[in-house]
């Protein structure tokens, strides 16, 4: 570890804002046992809490936070405009080979 840019959050990706999912719809989830939990209905974002826009760079007006859910990029139905922008800088280098190549 030489990291020199975020020296206090312990190395780990992200550290400093919690991703969340938004999504511009809610459902009630018809698994499981009642109460049934809202949940996500279509795409999933990733939303920094406290930010006005998605990562992505939607904008959430409107849109309904689950505070109960920390973003992932596993389900199938998660943006992946937002799962990039959530990925740590070391997996968008070795994803990327423009980024690759420049670094
Ligand atoms: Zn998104």
């Amino acid at each position: 570890m030489t990291s020199t840019l975020s020296p206090t959050l312990g190395g780990t990706k992200h550290a400093d804002t919690q991703l969340y999912v938004t999504a511009t719809h809610k459902v009630r989830s018809t698994s499981g046992k009642p109460p049934f939990a809202w949940v996500p209905y279509g795409v999933q974002h990733a939303w920094p809490a406290g930010s006005r826009k998605t990562l992505c760079g939607e904008w959430t007006s409107g849109w309904t936070v689950f505070w109960e859910r920390s973003f992932s990029a596993t389900p199938h139905d998660a943006c992946p405009a937002c799962v990039e922008a959530s990925l740590p800088e070391a997996s968008r280098r070795r994803l990327d080979p423009a980024l690759r190549r420049t670094a």
